[in-house]
Order: structure tokens, then sequence, then C-alpha cells
């Protein structure tokens, strides 16, 4: 895959960037490992200015990164500028907890003392994906910035002007030459990075085959991954749910980031007695949202990243459409420039088609009615992901219910899924594993070191500097 910005609004090509040669990645490699063995020692003091310094840089040129978010991946310009603020937020979330997520807690034990000690590991290989450019990347980053660990990010291939501005924004944050290198490189490139002993661990976001291969090949070099893949969410709406605002969070649960996200409620299961009602609001909502330029103010829905996501959501629609699925609203791409889909809901899907059982990276619903909350569990948990889930109820034995039966790495009541630095997030069967955010994502590439004195005496390692 070239590695070029193309703008998804126009599909006119921007910049095309050179790939990495292989001198250029041994070059930065050698530069992570030097960076490594000098930050692991920084104070807390330093890593919390410079980090505070990145959160300031994000907030004070939101708008021109958000623009350059929309015109390399075509959301809307509003949820870009959100975006670059929220990465903020996740560092200012790591500034202000890392120090308590990373301090020594005493064990009682038979030993004069005993403690667990968390260390960085050294250089993480971060392979992150284009849907939320920024965001995707600063909730590894600033963990893993903060625990003392630096960053190598690989970032897909039609992203290449956020890659840099983000390593941009960390070094005029002041964090020394090495801390957080971009690479340029293509997919092919990620194996022999895995290989490498410089690189001590790798996390991943993006689809389950991405996932299964690196995971694959970090197995073979015995180095921890952490994996964010894709999802198929459940949205679940029971009787005593407030209809209305189900039906409209409903539409944006589907179509926010135009569709493209791993935590996008994408299967819609509707108890019967409530469907036709909901059903009717939906469709409204969906065809209430303004598709068109993104970065016009108004629109709600902008393009698809790629020709080829595009291409993909399009054939995903017909192919089900043929084996027997309707369409109620949408189901094709408008007349113009620019990789659009209509916002879409089907239903009566079929079990087989790909509408059933693929997930959808598109602003295409899928709607299904159920006759209980046995049937709403059973078909909710009927998928090989397991990463978010809505449940819509005012009845809380039922609520209960669902957030236990649900295979879900999260599970969202009268609400959208959302992450939060303060949460953990991430999935369970082929939605990954491990966890991102929170003091669970600072944990995930450290040494959690035991450390036991057999006898009385001074204990504690002097302070890093
Ligand atoms: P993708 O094709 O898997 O790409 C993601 C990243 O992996 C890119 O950097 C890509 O590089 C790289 N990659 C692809 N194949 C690889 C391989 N065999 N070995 C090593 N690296 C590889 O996914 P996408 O289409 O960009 O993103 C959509 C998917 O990501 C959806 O399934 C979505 O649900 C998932 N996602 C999950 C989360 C989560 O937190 N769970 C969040 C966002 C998105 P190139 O661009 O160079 O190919």
């Amino acid at each position: 895959m070239p590695i070029e910005t193309i703008n998804p609004a126009t599909g006119e090509t921007l910049e095309t960037f050179d790939a990495l040669t292989e001198a250029q990645v041994e070059e930065k490699l050698a530069r992570a490992e030097a960076a490594f063995q000098a930050h692991r020692r920084t104070s807390w003091d330093r890593r919390r200015a410079w980090m505070t310094r990145a959160a300031e840089i994000l907030e004070g040129e939101k708008e021109a990164l958000g623009r350059l978010m929309t015109t390399e991946m075509g959301k809307p310009l509003k949820a870009a500028i959100a975006e670059a603020e929220k990465c903020a937020w996740a560092c200012r979330y790591y500034v202000e907890h890392a120090e308590a997520f990373m301090a020594d807690e005493a064990v009682e034990t038979g030993a004069a003392r005993s403690l667990i000690r968390y260390q960085p590991i050294g250089a993480v290989l971060a392979v992150m994906p284009w849907n939320f450019p920024f965001w995707q990347v600063f909730r590894f980053a600033a963990p893993a910035l903060m625990a003392g660990n630096v960053g190598l990010l690989k970032h897909a291939s039609n992203v290449p002007r956020c890659a840099l501005a983000i390593e941009d924004v960390f070094r005029r944050a002041g964090f020394p030459e090495g801390c957080f290198q971009a690479l340029l490189v293509g997919s092919g490139a990620v194996g022999a990075l895995l290989d490498d002993p410089r690189v001590k661990a790798a996390t991943l976001t993006g689809s389950t085959p991405a996932g299964r291969s690196v995971a694959e090949r970090a197995g073979r070099n015995l180095k921890k991954t952490v994996l964010e893949l894709g999802g198929s969410d459940p949205f679940v709406v029971m009787p005593s749910a407030e209809i209305d605002a189900a039906a409209r969070t409903a539409a944006k649960a589907r179509c926010i980031n135009n569709g493209q996200s791993c935590i996008a409620a994408k299967r819609f299961i509707v108890h019967e007695a409530v469907a036709d009602e909901f059903t009717a609001r939906f469709v409204a909502a969906m065809e209430a949202l303004k598709v068109g330029d993104p970065l016009d103010d108004a629109t709600d829905v902008g393009p698809l990243a790629t020709e080829s996501i595009r291409d993909e959501v399009a054939e995903q629609v017909r192919r089900s459409v043929e084996m027997g699925a309707r369409v109620l609203t949408g189901g094709s791409a408008p007349d113009r420039p620019g990789w659009y889909y209509t916002p879409t809901i089907l239903t009566d899907i079929p079990k087989d088609s790909p509408a059933y059982t693929e997930e959808v990276f598109g602003p295409v619903a899928l709607l299904h009615r159920v006759p209980d909350a046995d049937a709403a569990i059973r078909l909710a948990n009927d998928t090989q992901f397991g990463l978010g889930s809505s449940v819509w109820t005012r009845d809380a034995a039922e609520a209960r219910r669902f957030t236990d039966e649900l295979e879900a790495g999260m599970v969202y009541v009268n609400a959208m899924v959302a992450s939060d630095p303060r949460l953990p997030f991430g999935g369970v069967k082929e939605s990954g594993y491990g966890r991102e955010l929170s003091v669970f994502g600072i944990r995930e590439f450290v040494n959690v070191k035991t450390v036991w004195m057999e006898e009385a005496g001074p204990t504690d390692l002097p302070d890093a500097e």
C-alpha cells in the first residue's frame, strides 16, 4: 500500500511519501534504544512537564490538527477538533496519575519487606489505524511515555501526515529525540520490527487479521502484545427504554466517525414490543443526518476514508440484499465525487449474509427484532467479536442481567459506548486482548518486578533524578 495522503472528500492525492529504507529504520531503532536508556531515568517532574506541554500544543493547535485529520481521512472537522482535545485530556490524565500508578506497592509476606515495583521495558511498537488517527496513538503514547517507555509508531499508510504531526507534537513538547518516532513504513516491514531485539512489545489497533499476524510474529519472539481489534457491537433496546432517546443515540452511535469506529453500534437488537416505534424513529434519525463536505460545520457524515473501504461496504450491502436483507433507508453511494455512502438500515438479515457475519465498517445499521431478553442476549453474543455493547432499559434487574451476560469488554446502559481515559478499554473474543487507558493501560508494558528483602534494612532504591 503506498504511503500517501489522499483527500477522501475529493479523491485528490495531496502528498506522497517514500517509505523509510532499511538503513533509516535501523537508525531510528538505535535512536529509540539510546533514548530509552535516558528516558527511563527521567524524573516524574520532567515527564509531567513534557506531557503537559504536549496537551497544551494539542489544545492550542486543535483547529490546524483537526483540519489535518479531516483532509487525510474524512472525519467531520468538528469531530477532528474534539479528537485533538480528547488527546490532550489523556495526556493530562496520565500527568496526574502516572506516578501513583507506577508507585511501589508493599505486600505483606514472611519477608521483612516485599513489594511490587513497576518498571518500563523499552521501545514499544504501535501499529495503528487511520480511523481516529490522533486518539488511537495518544491513548497508547501518553501512558507509555509517562511510564518511561519510548514509542515507535507505524501508522496506517493513508495517514502519514498525522503520523508526522504527532511525532512533531512530542518533539516540540520537549521529549528528547528518539522518545517518540513515526516510522513511515508499510505493513510488510512490521515483521522485521517485531524480530528486532530493541523492540520489546507491540500494540496493534486494527482489523482482526492484522492483529492475528502481529500476534503470531510477536509470539514467535516471545514479546507481549495488546490487541484492539474489530467489533460488531450490539445495541439492545428493551420495552422499558426511553425509545426516542434510544433511536436518536442509535443513529449517532452508528454513524459516528462516518460509521468507521470499532465501538460504533452496529447491530440493533430491538424487543418486538417497541420495534415498530423504534424503527420509525431510527429511520427518521438516520435520514436527518447531513451527509457532505467534512470541512462544513453542518456535516454529520463525511466520506469513508478510502475508496476500497467504500467499495467494501457497498459490496457487503449488495450481497446481503441479494441474499434477502431488506433496505429500510439508504443502501447506496450518493452520486458525487469522494467516497461517500448514505446512512443505511438493513433488516431481515439472513444468518449467513455478510451483514450478519462480518463487521461493516461504514454507516450501515443492522436491525433485528427479538421476542424477549433471552433472545436479545443470544443474538448479541452470536458474533466472533466482543468489544463494546449498549443496552437500553429502565428495568434495574434487566440492566444487571445484561451487564453480567453480554460477552463484551464494555457494557454501557442507556448510553452509547465511548472511550474515556479513566476507564479500561478493550475487548474479548476476536476483538482482542489487553486493555488501554486507566491504570490497566499503563501497566500493560511494564516489568512487574517482585522485590523481596529477607532482612530489615533500607529497601527503596533512590528515586530517579
Ligand atoms: P487494518 O487494515 O488492520 O490496519 C491497521 C494497521 O495495521 C495499519 O497500520 C496497517 O498498515 C497495519 N496492518 C495491516 N495488516 C497488517 C499485517 N498483516 N501486519 C502488520 N500490520 C498490518 O485496519 P484498518 O482497516 O485500518 O482499521 C479498521 C479496523 O480497525 C476495523 O476492524 C476496526 O474495528 C478496527 N479498530 C479497532 C479499534 C479498537 O480499539 N478495538 C479501534 C479502531 C479500529 P497499512 O495501513 O500500511 O496497511
